[in-house]
C-alpha cells in the first residue's frame, strides 16, 4: 500500500506556514520528568522558529482519565514557564473528526472488524492478520458498521520511510513490524493512533516526543497517508529511565515535577537533552536563553538515558 522514497522529508504544509508544535499529555496523572523533556524539546523547537506551541489534552480514553489531572497539568506547565498558544485543545471535542476519518478509511476498503480476543493472539507479537477477510464494504458503511464486540483494524502493508530529526532515517516494514493496528476499540472508543494521527496532521507541523512512541509513528504516518493528510516532521528524544532501567512515567513511581523547584529541574532537563550550559536566575530568563541556544542536533540519538530529577 505504501512505498516511498527514503529522501521524503516532512510533507506539504511544512514549509509555507509558521511552525506549529504541540504537547499532548493524557490526563492520567501528574507530569513527570519524562513529560517535561518532551514539552521542553517541542517548545524550543518551534519557539526558535517563531512558531506556535499548542497544548492538546489527549482525553479520549475516559476510563483512564484522572479527575483534576488536566487542570494540574496546566498549572504545572505555567509554573515551569511553558506557555501554550491559543485555547487548550481537547481530543474529546474532536470525536466527529475521528468518526469521519474512520468513514473515509472504510470507503477505501482499508478497515476490517476483528473479534480476536487478547488471549487468542500471541502476546507481545504483531497482529497476524487473522480477520483481514472481514474488510468492511461500502454497504456496511451506509449502515452502522460498528459490529458488536469487534474492534476495527486498518490493514497496513508496504514499506514506510520517514526522516526523524534526532533518530535519523526510519524504515518500517508495516506488515511485519507494525501490523494491522486497532483504530476503533471494541468498547466503541476511538483508538489513540487514529486520534493522534488525525489531530497532528490537521494542526501540527513539528511533532517532538519521546522515543518510546517511535514505533507508533510509522502507523500514524500510514494512517495520515491513507487519509491524504499532510505529514508533520518528527523528532523523537531519548526516554528518561531510572536507575532500575524503568521508564520515568506516570506508571512508574516517578516523582511528579509539580512537587519540585522549577528552575533546577528545567536546567537538569536541558542538560539531559545535551544542550550547551545555561546559567539562569529565573524561569523566564532560562527560557529566553534556551530558545536562542536550542540545537536539536545536540540531542543524543539514543532511545533511553538514565536520569532522575
Ligand atoms: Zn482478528
Amino acid at each position: 500500500m505504501f512505498t516511498d522514497s527514503p529522501l521524503s522529508d516532512g510533507g506539504p504544509g511544512c514549509n509555507e506556514q509558521r511552525a506549529v508544535g504541540r504537547f499532548a499529555p493524557s490526563p492520567t496523572g501528574d507530569l513527570h520528568f519524562g513529560s517535561l523533556l518532551a514539552a521542553m524539546a517541542s517548545y524550543c523547537d518551534v519557539k526558535q522558529q517563531d512558531g506556535r506551541w499548542l497544548l492538546r489534552i489527549d482525553d479520549i480514553d475516559g476510563p483512564r482519565s484522572v479527575p483534576g489531572s488536566a487542570d494540574a497539568i496546566q498549572r504545572t506547565l505555567e509554573v515551569f514557564g511553558l506557555e501554550w498558544d491559543g485555547p487548550v485543545q481537547w481530543q474529546s471535542q474532536h470525536l466527529d473528526r475521528y468518526r469521519s476519518s474512520l468513514d473515509e478509511l472504510v470507503k477505501k476498503a482499508l478497515v476490517f472488524a476483528c473479534n480476536c480476543s487478547r488471549r487468542s493472539l500471541p502476546s507481545g507479537q504483531i497482529y497476524p492478520g487473522n480477520c483481514r477477510n472481514n474488510i468492511l464494504t461500502r454497504d456496511q458503511q451506509s449502515n452502522d458498521y460498528m459490529v458488536p464486540d469487534h474492534a476495527l483494524r486498518i490493514a497496513l502493508t508496504g514499506q514506510l520511510y520517514f526522516q526523524d530529526k534526532v533518530q535519523g532515517t526510519q524504515s518500517t516494514q508495516l506488515e511485519e513490524q507494525v501490523g494491522d493496528i486497532i483504530i476503533w476499540r471494541r468498547d466503541k472508543l476511538v483508538a489513540y493512533a487514529l486520534a493522534c494521527a488525525v489531530d497532528d496532521a490537521q494542526s501540527v507541523s513539528h511533532v517532538v516526543r519521546g522515543a518510546d512512541l517511535l514505533s507508533n509513528t510509522s502507523a500514524q504516518i500510514a494512517i495520515m497517508r491513507a487519509l491524504n493528510l499532510p505529514i508533520p516532521r518528527y523528532a523523537h528524544i531519548p526516554v528518561a529511565i531510572d536507575s532500575n532501567g524503568d521508564k520515568l512515567s506516570k506508571h512508574s513511581k516517578a516523582q511528579p515535577i509539580s512537587s519540585l523547584a522549577a528552575l533546577p529541574v528545567l536546567i537538569q532537563a536541558w542538560n539531559f537533552l545535551g544542550q550547551a550550559m545555561i546559567e539562569a536566575e529565573s524561569v523566564s530568563n532560562f527560557w529566553a536563553q534556551a530558545i536562542k541556544l536550542w540545537q536539536i542536533e545536540k540531542v543524543p540519538n539514543t532511545m533511553r538515558m538514565c536520569c532522575e530529577p
